[in-house]
């Protein structure tokens, strides 16, 4: 048995809790640089604003209906998110997050009323963060998303199911016929896994909810559509075919790369973002425990606005595979100043870090680079625990620049609320 617990409107709920003002209220958050709506209160969702819609065309909103709408504050949500998944991983043996905001768990060999035990699971990850979740349980992960689907709707949507899923919905609780009852009250396209465009496909054929799509015989779905639908069809009907993954895979890849808030023209500034941006892909590699064989630099002109267009990228192999800041910074400010070419309003660049091996390859060998590497590795790490304790950034190479609000390539992020969580000097100071 397993259940997915995930967090109401993530983003809005983290802003929420230190910011009670905005309960009740409608609340969006923007995407970086102010782009797009990326979270939304069910008051926002109610006036019609839709997911990844542009700020500008529900800017009016916020003097007629008083809508508010923040810049993305990722360093909160992230250790929201810690906090929440930790709670959360209480409820069952073994957890995979699966997204910033929801997670699986394993409920296999849990005794007793799991109902019971995922609504006291709910109400401590409420009272301790303040981050209001729904959870789903079900034999199979995509029923456990359904139950989740189900229990966020039935709260959202009085009318929508029986009251008694809101929250906390336990398929594995139910008879047959209630089962079905919840499938058929269920549209197709609210399925994990079945897309627009096959549950398009899938309305013109007749099959228009859940229930449907679950009496559908597998191996003909698997004739007529795919693999990977037969396995959403067995999984509809109890069997579990996705596994629960509680070890991510090391990433084949590692990325930074940032929309500037202005355009940036100029070499200087931008040899400044990309050493943050390799620094910070550096991290990441270290992070997972590998090195980097090739070290990858791009930078672009916007796509939507007039003016020459600019684009290219180049890939500078690294000396021998690394973890090192300096080498990948370097690596990727060489690649920079070759492709750079004045006269542009540069929109974007980044980091790629590629051909990503294990850093235990380093070992067993004893010539005198292995050594340094092996000083340098050590120096990185007390790199990385002096920017954990006293906050991004602490220390860092003099190539990023100097931090602050002169640099002209940081996002646009005008609305954004302060690290409550995550700076001392910005924890919020509550008074008797
Ligand atoms: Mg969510």
């Amino acid at each position: 048995m397993l259940a997915l617990i995930d967090g109401n409107n993530f983003y809005v709920s983290c802003e929420r809790v230190f910011k009670p003002s905005l309960r009740g209220r409608p609340v969006v958050v923007l995407s970086n640089n102010d782009g797009c709506a990326i979270s939304r209160s069910d008051e926002a969702k109610a006036l019609g604003v839709k997911m990844a819609q542009p700020h500008f065309e529900f800017r009016h909103l916020e003097e007629q209906e008083g809508l508010v709408s923040l810049s993305a504050n990722f360093t909160l949500y992230g250790d929201m998110s810690d906090r929440m998944m930790s709670l959360a991983a209480g409820l069952g043996a073994a957890q995979e997050i699966y997204s910033i905001d929801e997670s699986f768990v394993d409920l296999s060999g849990i005794p007793g009323d799991l109902r019971g035990r995922a609504r006291s699971v709910r109400e401590r990850i409420l009272q301790w963060t303040g981050i209001p979740c729904c959870v789903g349980i079900g034999p199979t992960k995509t029923l456990a998303k359904l139950a989740n689907y189900i229990a966020k709707t039935a709260e959202r949507k009085p009318g929508s199911y029986p009251p008694l899923q809101a929250q906390v919905c336990d398929l594995s609780a139910l008879a047959p016929n209630e089962m079905n009852a919840l499938l058929a009250s269920t549209e197709v396209g609210e399925v994990w896994g079945v897309g627009r465009r096959i549950g398009e496909q899938l309305r013109e054929g007749g099959v228009i909810t859940a229930l449907d799509l679950a009496h559908l015989d597998p191996a003909t779905v698997r004739r007529r559509w795919s693999v990977v639908l037969e396995r959403t069809v067995r999984e509809l009907q109890g069997l579990p075919c996705i596994d629960l993954d509680d070890a991510p895979a090391p990433k084949k890849e590692i990325a930074c790369t940032r929309s500037f808030g202005h355009p940036v023209r100029e070499l200087p500034p931008l040899i400044e973002a990309v050493s943050e941006f390799a620094a910070r892909a550096a991290e990441k590699l270290r992070r997972q425990g590998s090195l980097a064989g090739l070290v990858l630099v791009f930078a672009h002109t916007s796509p939507f606005r007039p003016g020459p267009r600019f684009a290219r990228s180049l890939t500078v192999p690294l000396r021998r595979p690394t973890s090192d800041t300096a080498a990948i910074t370097q690596a990727a400010v060489l690649g920079l100043e070759c492709l750079f070419e004045p006269g542009f309003d540069l929109a974007k660049a980044g980091v790629m870090l590629l051909e990503l091996c294990d850093d235990s390859v380093m070992q067993g060998e004893l010539d005198l680079e292995v050594e340094v590497g092996r000083e340098r590795g050590r120096l990185m790490h007390a790199v990385d625990v002096l920017n954990d304790r006293y906050g991004k950034g602490t220390l860092r190479l003099a190539s990023t620049g100097a931090v602050g609000e002169q640099r002209e390539w940081t996002m646009k992020q005008r609305r954004r609320t302060p690290q409550y969580t995550t700076d001392w000097r910005q924890v919020p100071v509550a008074r008797a």
